[in-house]
Order: C-alpha cells, then structure tokens, then sequence
C-alpha cells in the first residue's frame, strides 16, 4: 500500500464499506478498515494511515472505548451505534404528555452504559400556569436524584445558552421519545450547513450515493454531537431486572439493606425498598416504574419489543 504514517483519529461517518476518519488536526477523509476489526462505529478513536498520494487511508486498529452505546440489528444481537459517547440528553416535553416511566427507561440505560444524563425539557414555551405545577414536580423528582434538568425552548431560543454551555468540551448525543424536539434541539445547535451531509473528502470520488448511518458532529460553541435516527431512540435492551435494579441510582443502593438477601422487592417484610418509599425517603412513582419496566422484561432477561 502506498500509505502515510500511522496517527490517531476519530470515526465521524460510516458508509458501509468505508468510513470517515477525522485526523488529530480535524482533517476528514474517507477511508478503507482491516477486514479483522470489530465493527466500528461514529466515535471510534482508531489509529490509521491517510493515503500518501491517491486513494483512501486504511483504519488499522480501534482504540479501548470508554462508553458504548448499544441496540439490537435485526436479528435480536446487541450491536455497537456510537462509542465514547461522554453525555446523554434526555429530552422531553410538555407535549407529547411526559412520563416519568419513560424518562427512567432512558436514564437507566444512561446509568447501565456509564453514561451521564442530563434531562433536557424542550418546548418551555407550551407551559402554562395549569401546567406548570406538574412540570416542576416532575423536574424536582430527578433533580433530587441528581440530574441536572435544563429547561429550553428550540422554537423561541428559550434556554439555549445553558444547554450549549453544557454541550461544552463533551460528545453528547439526544435521544427521547419521537415529537420531543431532538431534531429542532440539532438545529438549533448546529449551524444548519453542517445538517446537510456534506462529501468528506475522498479522493477516490467513491461513495455519492452512501447511507450514512451517524454523523460526529463538531458545535461551533465547543463540543461534539453524535446523531442519528437510531441514537435518537437508543433504549433499553436485553436487561435483567437485577441490571433494571442497578440503573435506578437509588434503589440500587439500598437493595443491599433488605432483610432477605434474595428479595423481590415486591412484598417480603423488611424490604429496603418499600420501607424507604413508604418513608418517604425515595419516589414511590420510581419505585413503581421499576415494577413496571421490570414486568416488560421476559424469564431470559430480554425485552418484549411489542
Ligand atoms: P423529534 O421527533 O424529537 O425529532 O421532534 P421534532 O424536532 O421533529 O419536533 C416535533 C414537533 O415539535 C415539531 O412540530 C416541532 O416544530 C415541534 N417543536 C420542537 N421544538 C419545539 C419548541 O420548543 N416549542 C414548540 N412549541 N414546539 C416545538
Ligand atoms: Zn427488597
């Protein structure tokens, strides 16, 4: 092969057959990966080679990843969609009519992917005094628990100066129910000539016509986006109701207070969990969201997507 030397980069497209690798320097160019890696996906470091003259570089190898978000192909198999993904925001809105279950299906998979999450409530500009009260409940139940809650408006820019200020320094992604405003929230952040799925440089002139499955994008405020219709509905997969337990940051610590060293958590004496929501101490709305969630995973473990 007539290639360069070896350098460090970031996957930020992926083409079927091809990727965009961006160099430490934020030059992009297509390029060719050894048939023995893993599949790679958007926010893959990787080290690879830029073609000398000509032609496409060639990925060699993927970097550890320090996060990976996952979601079943056709087939039912946990596949890799984005890796060192740094911050999940969880959006959500006064319309469609939130849920607190809901909420917690993504903060889970936040928590069991090592993923920070920030709740984004987008379209401010719809609450009215009647809702007001129901909407500021629910931002106090997550507050309390420690997630941050920012609260924006894509339509009038409401809001988009503390969520930009949180996009900062990190690779985020937004995901949430559909009708939320995770496409407005992409627009209103990036700068709309980015949106449109620009060549990356390929010398070859290969791949006009390429799917593109997601896009590492960089925030002219400072940070990266990752984005795709299928990150937009990562969720909740093939989880045992011991790892739905360990998702839910407070249940999960007192789970080793029970009496009963194998408690269901559903009615044995001494339960920590019932106790504490009983007390008062956590939210029996999450208590019950767990019970929920954990009724829609099957005997192996595997969520019934009906
Ligand atoms: P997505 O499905 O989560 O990507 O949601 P979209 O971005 O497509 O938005 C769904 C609908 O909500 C569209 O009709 C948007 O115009 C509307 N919408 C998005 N953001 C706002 C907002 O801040 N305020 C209001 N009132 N409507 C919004
Ligand atoms: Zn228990």
């Amino acid at each position: 092969d007539d290639l360069g030397d070896e350098q460090t980069g970031t996957i930020t497209a992926h083409f079927g057959q091809q990727v965009g690798v961006e160099s430490a320097d934020g030059e992009s160019m297509r390029c060719h990966f050894r048939a023995t890696l893993e599949q790679l996906v958007v926010g893959d470091r990787v080290i690879w080679q830029p073609p000398k003259s000509e032609g496409l570089g060639v990925v060699e190898a993927i970097e550890p990843r320090h996060t990976v978000l996952k979601r079943p192909d056709m087939y039912g198999n946990l596949k890799p969609v984005a890796a060192n993904v740094e911050q999940m925001l969880v959006v959500f809105a006064p319309l469609p009519t939130p849920s607190s279950a809901l909420l917690d299906r993504y903060l889970v998979a936040a928590e069991l992917s090592d993923i920070p999450a920030t709740l984004v409530l987008n379209k401010a500009d719809l609450i009215d005094e009647e809702l007001r009260p129901f909407i500021d409940d629910m931002k106090a139940l997550y507050q309390r628990l420690g997630y941050p809650v920012l609260e924006v408006s894509a339509h009038d820019s409401l809001g988009l100066a503390p969520l930009q200020e949180a996009l900062v320094g990190k690779t985020s992604v937004f995901v949430g129910q559909s009708g939320v405003g995770k496409s407005s929230l992409v627009n209103a952040v990036l700068p709309e000539a980015d949106l449109q799925v620009g060549d990356l440089s390929a010398s070859s002139g290969l791949g006009q016509h390429t799917t593109v499955t997601a896009r590492l994008f960089h925030l002219p405020t400072g940070g990266e986006l990752i984005d795709s219709p299928g990150i937009r509905e990562f969720g909740l997969w093939h989880i045992s109701e011991d790892e739905l337990l360990h998702g839910y940051r407070e249940l999960s610590d007192l789970a080793g207070h029970c009496k009963f060293r194998n408690c269901s958590h559903r009615n044995e004496p001494g339960c920590a969990l019932i106790m504490a929501a009983e007390s008062g101490e956590i939210s029996e709305e999450r208590l019950a969201n767990f019970y929920q969630i954990a009724d829609t995973l099957d005997e192996d473990g595997r969520e019934r997507y009906s």
